[in-house]
């Protein structure tokens, strides 16, 4: 039986994630900051499933923490086999007025995470020749919306890199960049979604299908839903558009 550590597993994408890889009889490995809550899922999916799961109460932004869920994964004698970084947050509110301890949070979870998670994960797994590291980014990775989409720009980013290092290894590596999305994403960080068209949002389960999906075809990067996949161009191109726009419009002092 293979085993699956997800962060961010206490709700949203995450706990779609646990309920797929449970649902495929994959033992698991919980992390979030919640423990009340993941112990929850923990005791309704072994029971569903007959799976064996742990949970880790951990907040990826300390890097004490950080580090004992790294060694977890690095541990020979019990393999993970998956490996997904999801633990992720938004804030409302500009750079410049902004609150400099949110934005570092942000850095801390959604990227030095990630990175340090992935080395702790992958050694093991080219050793077995066989895993996969989903890490879980969004479509903001190709907008210019502050630290959140530079955050998510360095996830895609790093992962397609680590797709080609890894090919041939038997490991995949993909980056999800899902959209709009129906979690608790919006209302923890208390962002209006109401003007938000239907045909935008996605479904847990859409996102996590699609992932699973690409993953398991080696694929780099992983979009669910058709509004976004034939948006995605058109974004990233507009923000090329946009770049050279402001090139354009720069400061005569850095010519
Ligand atoms: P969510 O329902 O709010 O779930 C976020 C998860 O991350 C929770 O399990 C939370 O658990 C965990 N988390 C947050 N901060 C953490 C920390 N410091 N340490 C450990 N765990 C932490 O939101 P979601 O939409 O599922 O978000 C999952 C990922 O999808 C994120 O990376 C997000 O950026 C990305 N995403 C979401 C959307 C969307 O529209 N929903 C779109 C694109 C990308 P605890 O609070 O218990 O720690």
């Amino acid at each position: 039986m293979s085993t699956a550590l997800i962060t961010g597993a206490s709700s949203g994408i995450g706990l779609a994630f646990a309920e797929r890889f449970s649902a495929e009889k994959h033992d698991l490995i919980l992390v979030a900051r919640d423990r009340d809550r993941l112990e929850r899922v923990a005791a309704k999916l072994s029971k569903t499933h007959g799976i064996s799961v742990e949970v880790m109460s951990a907040d990826l932004a300390q890097r004490d923490q950080v580090d004992l869920v790294a060694d977890r994964l690095s541990k020979s004698d019990t393999p993970v086999d998956f490996l997904v970084n999801n633990a992720g947050f938004g804030i409302r509110e500009g750079f410049v007025d902004g609150d400099l301890a949110a934005e570092q949070q942000m850095i801390d979870v959604m990227v030095t995470a990630t990175m340090r998670l992935s080395h702790a994960a992958l050694p093991g797994m080219v050793e077995r020749k066989s895993g996969g590291v989903i890490n879980i980014s969004s479509i903001a990775g190709w907008m210019t919306s502050g630290t959140y989409s530079a955050a998510k720009a360095w996830v895609t980013t790093f992962t397609e890199g680590l797709s080609h290092e890894l090919a041939g290894t038997g490991v995949a590596a993909t980056a999800v960049c899902p959209g709009l999305t129906h979690t608790e994403f919006h209302s923890r960080a208390d962002m209006d979604v109401s003007q938000a068209p239907e045909w935008l949002w996605l479904d847990v389960s859409d996102v996590v299908d699609r992932a699973l999906r690409d993953s398991r075809n080696g694929k780099p990067i992983s979009v669910a839903g058709r509004q976004y996949q034939a948006l995605s161009f058109p974004i990233r191109y507009w923000r090329a558009a946009q770049r050279r726009a402001e090139g354009a419009l720069r400061p005569r002092f850095m010519d």
